[in-house]
């Protein structure tokens, strides 16, 4: 079994929940007393948040490939980037190590063409719903993305930084978050990409009719597909 290296702590609430799937998954796949093989580098979500807020995405970067550096270093065969907004920063982390990155935003679009979907919704941070680095990458797989308008991201971006990543899960932002699923889905959305992190912890399959593409699922059954491929 290889290692999966975690770079979290972006925020530590889905790092938990990336800890908990990769092994959750080794175990249905291998049974027993089988769990994966992981290291985690996790970070303080306060500091990477103060050189996103800044603009400073180069400082950012750094910080980013160091810690990859830490994981590669300990034995890391893979890293896995746990947060979707930081993949703006991909670019670095892969220039530090030899290692792969499993990139999010590929496993995420494959799941989505999978599905035999064109358009698809998402919903992120800011971003990640108004900037390239992501929606490009998504596209690039011959996909359609469609984001919400600009009332609905400031709302999504907001409930992210002040609720999700500390751990507070409300009803009245379940329902916020499900009227612009709603709204995405009535523009042609045909599933929708759960591009943060923690919005999983607010909204499940079983919350509305519209596939969604939960993305630290997904990014968790691809770092075990590699960890357990032979
Ligand atoms: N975890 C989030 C994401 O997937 C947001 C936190 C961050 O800015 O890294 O984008």
């Amino acid at each position: 079994m290889k290692t999966i290296g975690l770079l979290g702590g972006m925020s530590w609430e889905s790092s938990a929940l990336y800890y908990r799937l990769i092994n959750e998954l080794v175990r249905d796949q291998r049974g027993g007393l089988h769990s994966a093989r992981c290291i985690m580098a996790s970070l303080d979500f306060a500091d990477v948040e103060a050189l996103q807020a800044a603009g400073r995405w180069d400082a950012a970067g750094d910080l980013l490939a160091d810690a990859a550096l830490g994981l590669e270093a300990a034995g890391a065969d893979m890293i896995v980037l746990c947060t979707n907004t930081m993949h703006k920063v991909a670019g670095a982390i892969e220039d530090a190590v030899a290692i792969p990155l499993v990139h999010l935003a590929d496993v995420t679009a494959q799941a989505v063409t999978a599905a035999g979907l064109k358009t698809v919704g998402l919903l992120g941070t800011a971003f990640t719903m108004e900037e390239d680095f992501y929606r490009d990458r998504i596209a690039g797989h011959g996909l359609q993305v469609l984001v919400p308008d600009a009332a609905a991201r400031t709302l999504v971006h907001r409930v992210i930084y002040e609720e999700l990543v500390v751990g507070v899960v409300s009803e009245a932002s379940r329902a916020s978050f499900l009227a612009v699923i709603a709204d995405l889905a009535a523009r042609g959305a045909e599933g929708v990409i759960l591009g943060c992190t923690e919005i999983e912890l607010l909204i499940d399959q079983d919350a509305t009719p519209l596939p969604v593409f939960a993305t630290t699922r997904l990014h968790a059954e691809a770092a075990v597909r590699l960890a357990l491929e032979s």
